[in-house]
This record gives C-alpha cells, structure tokens and sequence, in this order.
C-alpha cells in the first residue's frame, strides 16, 4: 500500500526516538512491498526556533494531508520560562484541535519481563492489560482562561455530543477486549462530571448493552488502579483526569518510555507518539526508551493504514526484544543497559 506519513520529531529526545520509528517502518515498508512516503516536519520548540511559531503552517498543512502522524516529543526549559508568548505546547494543542481527534488511546500492558521494574510488587502488577481513551480537545485545557491581578481562572466544559463521542469510541474497544468498562468523572463535585456521568449511563444502556458499565471517581480510580490494575479493562475519562492517571498508570509498566499512544477522530488518520515527554534530564545522551515511540509506530499501522500483521509484528518484536534483555537505563535495573540505538537494533532484528 502507499501511505503518506508526516515525521515531527520535535525536541529533546523526541529525534532520538523517532529516527528509530522512522527505521523500522523503512524495514517493514521493504518487507512487506509498501510505500511509505515520509515527510520530516518542524514542530514544537525546534520550530519556534526556527520560525517563531511551534506549529508553522506548512507543518499543519503536510499534517493535515497525511494519512497520519508521529510525533516524538515537544518541549524543554529553553521555551518554558514562565513570561513566555509561545510555547511549544501550544502547538500540541492546536494540533490536536485541527485534526479533530477528539480520542486518545493509551494502552498499558506489563511485560513479564519488567515486573521487576515497577515500584510495585509483581504479584499486583501481574496480568495487566488496560486501555485508557483519554477525551482530548475538551474539559479545562481548552476552556477559556483569565488572569487578573490576584486572581486566575481555567473553565471547564463538555457538551453531550462529546461525551458521547468518547464514550461510543470506548464502548466499541471494549466490545473486542473484556467487555467491561469503568468510566472516571468526579461527579460528587463537578456539574460537568454529572453530564458525563448521564451521558455516559444513557449511551451504555441504550446501544452497548452487553458492555459493563462502572462508574468511578477520579480519586478512588486513581488508588485502585495501583491496588488492583489487573481488573480494569478499559477505562474512559475527561482530558484533565487522563492525563494525570495515565502518566499514574505508567508506572505499571515499570517507565514512560515504554508507553505508546494514539489519538483518533472519525475517519482514520491519526496522531500517534509515545506518552512520554522531551526528557530534556537525559537528551543527547542516547539512553531513551525507543519502545514507546516504537509501540506507537505500531497503532500507526494498525489505526491508520489497517496494516495489522505489520503492527502485530512490530509489537512482537518490540516485546521478543524486552525479553531477551535489551532494556535501556530507565527499565534495566541491574543487568546492564544498552543504547537507544541498540535497544532498537534488537527490534529490528527480530522484525
Ligand atoms: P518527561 O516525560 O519528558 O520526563 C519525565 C521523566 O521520565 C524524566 O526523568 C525522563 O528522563 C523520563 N523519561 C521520559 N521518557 C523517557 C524515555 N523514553 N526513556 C527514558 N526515560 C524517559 O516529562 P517532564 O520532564 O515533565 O517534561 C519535559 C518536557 O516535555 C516539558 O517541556 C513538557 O512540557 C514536555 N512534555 C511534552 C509532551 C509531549 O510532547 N506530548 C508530554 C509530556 C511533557
């Protein structure tokens, strides 16, 4: 198949970890016959540099074409001071808000192999395997902000159709895992959790029927998950409380660097880039987990191009490769770490 693909490495160990990504899809692109056109963007803090703006309009546009897009990481103390017009994270959300993916995929499995990475005991973590869909492009990140003397204000907002969106998108995962899904508000407090809450009950009952529905709040998800993360599914929330309990949730699997996501709307391009941030604490240095990037590459191929032997290949590799000990410094513990490079070395051998 051809397939058009926009590459924004972005900044810190963002280009580390993608020019791994970039590799094995060059390798699965030769072995399985297709043609993958990718196209190197600059996006965050490297084109603010360059440009003034973290998301230049050609960058948008080559986006917006693409029939999907990986994105290292944005980001770093160079653009963060707190006077700062422009940030890199801006243009993150303005991505995400111009190609309407609206659901954020972020799927956390442990790997027996890094059961001994986590913080937690093996016994707790063994057999999890849980997805997050994180709406995106709503709730107080995108609401209006104010800033007065002694004073400063974020609003909240979700409108019915899209909590519906999200929750439909979750229910139909659930239909093909487990068929359980906890939905996460914080509906004793907030008007806008108690609309997700009746939205959420509502579009269960009436088209996912066969889906179990919980409903949970944030602060008690936020300590069952590390008490018992073994019987969640999938689990549905708003953009604020997904973030903080997915980065939670990534400590299950023992570090950030091994986490992938994807980020969907309605039809099937999608933004797709590992969970972690910049790291500018360990940039330049050749250490970062590459399998993040890696997985994320990976629901490239099967959200977006339906390339689902490739995906399930990669994902193999990747797993085959943690296996066999290839761990960089944040996951090795003892045994010795390798390189970005060779971490991914051991992947694409197996591929
Ligand atoms: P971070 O995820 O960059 O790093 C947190 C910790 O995890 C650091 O100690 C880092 O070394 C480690 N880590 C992260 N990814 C790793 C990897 N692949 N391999 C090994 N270790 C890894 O979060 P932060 O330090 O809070 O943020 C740094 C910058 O990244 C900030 O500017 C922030 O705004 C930005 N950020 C960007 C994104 C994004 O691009 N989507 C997401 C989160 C944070």
């Amino acid at each position: 198949m051809k397939a058009h693909i926009a590459v924004l490495p972005g900044d810190g160990i963002g280009p580390e970890v993608t020019a791994e990504a970039v590799r094995a899809l060059r390798a699965l692109e030769k072995r399985h016959g297709h043609i993958f056109t990718l196209t190197e963007l600059p996006f965050g803090g490297a084109a603010i540099d360059l440009t003034g703006n973290p998301l230049p309009e050609p960058t948008l546009e080559a986006c917006r074409n693409a029939d999907a897009v990986l994105l290292g990481a944005i980001g770093g103390p160079k653009w963060s001071a707190p006077e700062a017009k422009v940030r890199p994270e801006q243009g993150l959300l303005e991505l995400r808000r111009a190609l309407r993916v609206y659901a954020n995929l972020r799927p956390v499995k442990v790997h027996p192999a890094l059961l001994g990475a986590s913080s937690l005991k093996s016994e707790v973590l063994q057999g999890t395997d849980l997805i997050f869909v994180r709406e995106l492009t709503g709730g107080i990140y995108f609401g209006e902000k104010r800033r007065e003397a002694d004073c400063a204000t974020d609003v909240c907002t979700y409108t019915v159709a899209e909590i519906e969106r999200i929750v439909r998108a979750a229910a139909r995962l659930a239909q093909k895992r487990r068929r359980k899904l906890v939905s996460i508000d914080k509906a004793n407090v907030l008007e806008t959790s108690r609309l997700w809450r009746q939205v959420t009950s509502r579009v269960m009952r009436e088209e996912f029927p066969e889906v179990a529905l919980e409903h949970m709040l944030v602060d008690s998800a936020a300590m069952h998950l590390i008490r018992r993360p073994r019987d969640f599914d999938v689990l549905v929330t708003e953009n604020m409380f997904g973030d903080i309990l997915t980065d939670e949730a990534s400590m299950l699997a023992g570090s950030l660097g091994l986490l992938p996501s994807a980020s969907l709307g309605e039809g099937t391009r999608g933004l797709y880039e590992p969970i972690h941030g910049s790291a500018p604490d360990i940039a330049g240095r050749g250490i970062a987990n590459p399998y993040g990037m890696l997985l994320s590459a990976a629901l490239l191929l099967r959200h977006s191009l339906g390339l689902t032997a490739e995906a399930a290949a990669l994902e193999a590799a990747v797993s085959d490769a943690i296996g066999a000990g290839a761990l960089t410094p944040d996951v090795a513990g003892a045994t010795g770490a390798v390189s970005t490079r060779e971490a991914a070395e051991a992947v694409l051998a197996r591929l």
